[in-house]
């Protein structure tokens, strides 16, 4: 006998989609279900707007002609409620999908409750935090939907790419013994009766499957960070696209990457067109936002500027002004142009020095101004975010830094030993894949070399006898090999022009936020 309660076994079957039910399809009777986005009851027709994971689709109601009870049912839900319609379908002029449906029966699967937490239907800003604790409702709106869609089709474009490539998926463990690289910023958990840490990355073991001969391979998985930073591109749990890849270098791994990219902006292009109207609804409304926190802003400063004319006639020092929060451009269907820009590390160091010392002939004596730009970067340091921005006024788009120093770079990092290599600096082929200020991936190609391995890990501080799981695959023959880690929310930061990367997170893990 089957376990299925009576009530559940009774729904009649789906027969369409909301987005199959068109003009063509006149004159057919179907089944149709989903959630209520709206009712409209002009006394003697009513319409209501049903909404499943492809569109919607319009019910209209003629009170003279509907069952009676069926127009009572319908029009008396409230927003959100599942119901289950059988009806006609009709192509309609006035309807705006150019087709209606006429109600002949109705179920009702599952009420909804009123008030919602968060509305579904309207088009307003609500605030990411009560969005995400709402997360369920937030989705059914379409165009969050789209970010998940979009999200979809960028990891199917990964793997066919990478599969064409001669790469295979492989899946790590999650639950370690060993720090990656250092312990600093690693969950502790309790194995049994043993310490043990959630994985930051699948760095050393991609490595070891290459010893192992597989050769090329890449893993999609989950990579714990316990930082405690607050900021809108770092969670502590994210999707990791891992690649490591034999008998290679930086430059050929660099190329994987690229090519990777290239293919998800296409088949974004290709398929997307709707989603991105959607996403866009969402800037909008962030954009419509933001001006109007930008005009409290200027009202403070009007203040501070009040206040500042009075400091200064007392020799006092300014006070700084309240810097206006950035708009978000829209989301595009750009195609990057291979191969990317490429500049080393030192480019980067010069470009940045140039322009800071642009801007501070820039401001003269404006002390408040002189103030806001950040000091210069010196050889060996990792560019501070402000930095960054800088460079990214001149590279706003996707772009490689290439040769970054050795000190700044974990130990698994080779050194960069080609003719050109400054003889004075310690450079690596570590590189970064950077879109205007924001890290995409990091990458490099490796050390193979077991006695430098050593080495450097004993120079990081780090025991190598806790890495003896790792080191043994290089005794008996290791090729030389490279790879990369790209953070797909990242990635989604880039292509949907999002700016928070929570939004292009189902369910994001932050320092405040476990639930849900
Ligand atoms: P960042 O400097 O931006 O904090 P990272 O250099 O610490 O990043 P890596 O260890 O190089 O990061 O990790 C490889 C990739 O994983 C990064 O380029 C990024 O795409 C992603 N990533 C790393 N940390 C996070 C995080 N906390 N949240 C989301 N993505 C991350
Ligand atoms: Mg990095």
């Amino acid at each position: 006998m089957s376990q299925v309660p009576e009530r559940v076994r009774s729904q009649w079957p789906r027969t369409h989609f909301l987005n199959e039910v068109v003009p063509d399809i006149d004159g057919t009777e179907v089944t149709i279900t989903g959630w209520v986005h709206e009712v409209r009851n002009l006394g003697n027709i009513a319409f209501l707007k049903l909404r499943d994971r492809s569109g919607f689709a319009q019910v209209t109601l003629v009170k003279d002609e509907c069952d009676a009870e069926v127009f009572e049912t319908l029009t008396s839900q409230q927003r959100e409620s599942v119901v289950c319609i059988k009806g006609l379908v009709k192509s309609s002029e006035q309807a705006k999908m150019g087709v209606e449906i006429i109600p002949n029966a109705i179920q009702v699967l599952s009420p909804a409750e009123t008030p919602l937490p968060l509305g579904v239907a309207d088009k307003v800003f609500a605030d990411l935090d009560t969005r995400l604790d709402n997360r369920f409702l937030d989705l059914r709106r379409p165009e969050v939907h789209a970010v998940f869609a979009v999200r979809d089709t960028i990891l199917d474009s990964c793997q066919r790419q990478l599969r064409e490539e001669g790469f295979i998926e492989v899946h790590t463990p999650k639950i370690v013994a060993t720090a990656t690289e250092g312990g600093t910023d690693l969950f502790p958990i309790k194995y049994f009766d043993r310490d043990a840490y959630l994985n930051q990355s699948p760095q050393l073991f991609k490595q070891i499957l290459m010893g192992s001969g597989m050769d090329r391979v890449f893993e999609i998985g989950p990579a714990f960070r316990a930082e405690k930073h607050d900021t809108v591109r770092h969670v502590n749990e994210f999707i990791s696209i891992d690649i490591e890849m034999s008998f290679a270098d930086e430059e050929d791994v660099m190329g994987v990457l690229e090519r990777v990219i290239h293919r998800m902006a296409t088949d974004i292009a290709a398929k997307h067109q709707d989603d991105v109207e959607e996403i866009n609804q969402l800037i909008k409304r962030y954009n419509h936002h933001i001006e109007q926190e930008n005009g409290k802003i200027n009202r403070e400063n009007k203040g501070i500027k009040k206040e500042n004319k009075k400091l200064k006639k007392e020799g006092q020092p300014l006070k700084p002004f309240i810097p206006l929060k950035d708009k978000v451009p829209p989301m595009e269907t750009v195609v990057p142009e291979l191969p990317l820009p490429r500049l080393t590390y030192t480019e980067c160091v010069d470009i940045i020095n140039a322009r800071l010392q642009k801007m501070r002939n820039e401001a003269g004596d404006n002390q408040v101004a002189l103030a806001a730009i950040p000091a210069d970067l010196e050889w060996g340091e990792d560019p501070s975010l402000e930095q960054f921005k800088v460079l990214a006024q001149e590279y706003p788009g996707l772009y490689y830094i290439t040769r970054w120093p050795m000190s700044i770079k974990p130990f698994y990092v080779h050194h960069y030993d080609e003719e050109d290599a400054d003889p004075d600096r310690e450079e690596s082929r570590g590189f970064d894949l950077m879109f205007g200020h924001k890290e995409i991936t990091s990458g490099a190609q490796r050390v193979h070399d077991l006695d430098l391995l050593i080495e450097r890990i004993s120079g990081q501080g780090l025991d190598p006898e806790g890495f003896e799981f790792y080191l043994k695959p290089f005794r008996y023959g290791m090729p030389p090999h490279a790879g990369w880690g790209l953070g797909v929310e990242r990635l989604m930061m880039m292509f949907t022009s999002l700016h928070n990367i929570r939004e292009v997170i189902l369910f994001p893990r932050d320092r405040n936020r476990l639930v849900p």
